[in-house]
């Protein structure tokens, strides 16, 4: 027979069901990362017959599923995490948004749930960000977390790619991961754990990369350890702090600076902040962009790196930082790594940054924040 297209997402039928009870955001300085959430909420259902549905911007609240629904026994779940910024004047805008709808894209396929048109769900998350424009907080480092995901919501016993399916979208209004300035965190270097594995899921953002990471994490925690630093394979290269990719440091003999973060082998997220990270570095040492204060003689390497290495480094003071990247924190700076029964010691400078995160992080968030023009910022 003839094929016929179905529906993608359409911005054009939004359904917007106003809220009859709004809600006051409460004070900014009571905001927990994660805990507080706006009064509205984007649904879109698709199916397989109909393809994308009426698009409604509609009240948060309870999501209605059958328990049969796959998401809730093969964790058909997929998820994004980005921030929407409002400058002293009232503008609001999101960070490099259209990595995020590619990378949410790449996970669904990854995990057979439907693709759609980036451009078109970024329209319809805007007109979210724009009806709760007045719950981004306006003190500096704050801004409004948001949460597109995607389930599986076909009734059915099985496993399969789910003929039913919902994307939403919820708002969070948060304050800077570090309210007091920069703390440096313990990590532990995890050997009786992995987060991903070749072939595996890693480089996708799935629910089910998450969930067995709970436990490990609380076990480093009772040793006093912030986070798992997630390692590979009996060399233990290093992959992912916690939730974050990461950056190492170094110094070579003849002064040069070199920066290092594992290279995208499917086992990595690959997240925003690092791509960012690794564009500013880069144009830096080109020489076609200047970032005040960050080392001239600098070299960046996508390349593996084991805990060997860094072992070696603290040894011979080549070890200069070691910081984790990712949308939540930016930049989190690293003191101590638990490894095999020892710590190996990581410099940090006074404010807990180092040479290299320091003019990086302040270049990023001003971008960010819209200080810095740059493309990267896009109006809401
Ligand atoms: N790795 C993992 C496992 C993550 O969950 C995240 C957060 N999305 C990151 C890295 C950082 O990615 P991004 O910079 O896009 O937030």
């Amino acid at each position: 027979g003839e094929v016929v297209a179905l529906p993608n997402i359409q911005p054009d039928r939004l359904q917007f069901i106003k809220t009859e009870t709004p809600k006051a955001p409460p004070p900014s300085q009571s905001l927990m990362f994660g805990h507080t959430f706006t009064d509205h909420m984007l649904t879109i259902p698709w199916s397989s017959l109909e393809g994308w549905g009426v698009p409604k911007i509609e009240p948060y609240g309870p999501l209605s599923l059958e328990p049969s629904c796959t998401v809730l026994h093969y964790a058909q779940t997929i998820f994004e995490g980005m921030k929407a910024y409002r400058d002293e004047h009232g503008k609001v805008t999101l960070f490099r948004p259209d990595m995020n709808m590619k990378r949410m894209n790449t996970s669904a396929a990854r995990i057979a749930l439907p693709t759609f048109n980036g451009d078109a769900f970024l329209d319809l998350i805007k007109k979210l960000i724009h009806a709760e424009r007045d719950w981004i907080p306006r003190e500096p480092g704050h801004s409004l977390y948001i949460r597109p995901t995607m389930i599986g919501t076909q009734k059915f016993i099985g496993v399969a790619p789910p003929s039913e399916a919902l994307l939403f979208v919820i708002c969070s209004p948060v304050g800077p991961y570090y309210p007091d300035g920069f703390k440096p965190i313990a990590l532990y270097g995890t050997t009786e754990y992995i987060r991903a594995a070749p072939g595996g899921t890693g480089a996708y953002k799935l629910g089910v990369n998450y969930a067995p990471g709970v436990m490990p994490q609380k076990q480093a925690a009772k040793m006093g350890y912030a986070q798992n630093l997630w390692l590979h394979g009996p060399e233990h290269y290093l992959t992912e702090v916690g939730t974050m990719n990461m950056f190492v440091v170094l110094k070579k003999n003849d002064g040069t600076i070199e920066l290092v973060t594992p290279p995208l082998d499917g086992m990595i997220l690959p997240g925003v902040t690092r791509d960012s990270v690794l564009a500013l570095a880069r144009g830096h040492a080109s020489g076609s962009y200047k970032i005040s204060d960050l080392p001239d003689k600098l070299v960046v390497s996508e390349r593996p790196i084991t805990m060997v290495e860094i072992q070696e480094a603290e040894a011979s003071g080549a070890l200069v930082e070691l910081f984790g990247s990712g949308t939540a924190a930016v930049i989190s700076p690293v003191n101590r790594i638990g490894y095999l029964g020892k710590d190996i010691h990581i410099p940090t400078g006074e404010d807990g940054m180092g040479p290299v995160s320091r003019p990086i992080w302040t270049e990023l968030v001003g971008r960010q924040m819209g200080t810095i023009p740059s493309d990267w910022s896009v109006p809401v």
